[in-house]
């Protein structure tokens, strides 16, 4: 059986990308989407497993120090990491796996699992970004300018990244991720196995 795609995606807050994989697993059953651990406390309406893997500073630490994340990293004074054991499950059970995360942990991935895949979620314009930050209403306009600031640095990484997912649409998003997972699975290189056996 051919082992499962790990999907790396990142993109600028505003991007999209937490729709986009909530959409894409609605849309497909075939896909894990990773859980990260952290040390820091559960705010209201979170929930153990759902949003995070809560954890003790020891039991982060433990965890990291026996190579049970694929990367890690701190983040004002608490621990955040993906767990190894899960996404490989799913990976050798043949399931695809997304990972959400920043453009720093997204590298730090590949580092550690050289096959995954980085794909970076991008709104169609700097101007319709700005517009997503400001229409969601929650932030400061202090706050705003200093996403689009921290956006745009993130986005001077994208050309390091394998693909791009214009979000203009959920639809067109949606499709354009799935076409990534499907061309990951005819790749030569994914199918020695199977070259080899036949
Ligand atoms: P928050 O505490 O607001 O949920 O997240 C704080 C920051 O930690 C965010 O920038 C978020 O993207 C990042 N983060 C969450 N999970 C992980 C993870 O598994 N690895 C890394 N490197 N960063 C993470």
């Amino acid at each position: 059986m051919q082992k499962g795609t790990l999907v790396v995606l990142s993109g600028p807050s505003g991007s999209g990308k937490g729709t986009l994989v909530n959409e894409y697993v609605h849309s497909f059953d075939d896909v894990f989407v990773s859980i990260s651990a952290t040390t820091r406390d559960m705010r209201e309406g979170e929930r153990h497993g759902i949003n995070y893997y809560y954890m003790t500073v020891e039991e982060f630490l433990k965890k990291r120090d026996e190579n049970g994340f694929l990367e890690h990293a701190e983040f004002c004074g608490n621990y955040y990491g993906t767990p190894r054991d899960n996404a490989e499950k799913a990976l050798n059970e043949g399931k695809d796996v997304i990972l959400e995360i920043d453009v720093q942990g997204a590298f730090l991935v590949k580092e550690n699992y050289p096959e995954a895949v980085l794909v970076f979620t991008m709104p169609p314009s700097f101007d319709i970004l700005r517009e997503r930050l400001v229409g969601r209403g929650t932030e400061s306009m202090e706050v705003v300018e200093k996403r689009l600031e921290r956006a745009k640095d993130e986005i001077k990484r994208a050309p390091e990244y394998d693909y791009l997912i214009i979000n203009d649409t959920i639809e067109k998003a949606v499709k354009d991720l799935r076409a990534i997972f499907d061309s990951e699975k005819c790749e030569i290189k994914n199918n020695l196995d199977f070259i080899k056996e036949f």
